[in-house]
């Protein structure tokens, strides 16, 4: 018996398989990661037509091969084809490092219902023009990763109200007292530090704030630690 699933996804990359057909790995909102082949996909005409172009938005039918890791794709009918942001080289190598993002953090199974929502509604602000949303994205997918920064009032130990020194490792701010033990303290204005909590819960599509490098490199250095994403996942920040 096969078990036929409709689920929105999201489609993370693809690959050639055989003549004239293509394996799609999707993120389901139902089954997680899946890989879905889908027979015939290179041919002209094709009925899955532009439905698995990566960081597409669509509607999945696929059912499941018995004691097979790949299921068989029947259709994709797009929700949300993000077409724009293919279009132009920038939002392009964005919208790839999310998907590639995205494939690294999802399992086969398992669902984050979280992560899912938030990279929607990232992607559909960055097609309305608003691309300087990476950042945001990364320090709020390491909180639906289920590693939330503590950055509420003063010092995560001790409540102390000078604390100036976010440590990466201990995930928050630290006074000085608290911060002796930590060599890998980054001191914030209290600018950059009312910014980050600002980028903890504005709607993405509401974001329109320039990130000052010390922030970005704050966050990618906090995403690398805690997503286990080395530099070809997350990019340094390369701006002085
Ligand atoms: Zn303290």
């Amino acid at each position: 018996m096969s078990a036929l699933v409709r689920s929105e996804g999201l489609v993370l990359r693809t690959r050639a398989f055989r003549e004239s057909s293509k394996i799609a790995t999707v993120l389901t909102r139902r089954t997680g990661r899946v890989d879905l082949l889908a027979r015939g996909a290179r041919k002209p005409g094709s009925r899955f037509g532009a439905g698995l172009e990566i960081g597409t938005e669509g509607e999945f039918i696929y059912y499941e091969r018995e004691n097979k890791s790949l299921w068989t794709l029947s259709s994709a009918d797009i929700l949300r084809s993000h077409q724009g942001l293919r279009e132009n080289p920038e939002t392009l190598t964005l919208l790839a490092r999310i998907m590639k993002l995205l494939a690294h953090l999802s399992q086969p199974g398992q669902t984050n219902p979280g992560l899912y929502n938030l990279t929607l509604s990232v992607l559909n602000a960055m097609e309305e023009g608003n691309s300087s949303l990476y950042d945001l994205y990364l320090w709020r997918v390491a909180a639906a990763s289920g590693y939330p920064p503590r950055i509420g009032e003063g010092c995560m130990v001790c409540g102390d109200k000078n604390a100036s020194g976010f440590s990466v490792t201990q995930g928050g701010f630290l006074c000085s007292r608290h911060s002796k033990d930590h060599n890998d303290l980054i001191r914030l204005s209290i600018e950059e530090r009312r910014l980050l909590n600002l980028l903890t819960d504005v709607p993405p599509a509401e974001c329109k704030v320039s990130i000052p490098s010390l922030v970005s490199k704050l966050i990618r250095r906090y995403a690398h630690y805690y997503l286990h994403a080395d530099e070809r996942l997350i990019p340094p920040v390369t701006r002085p």
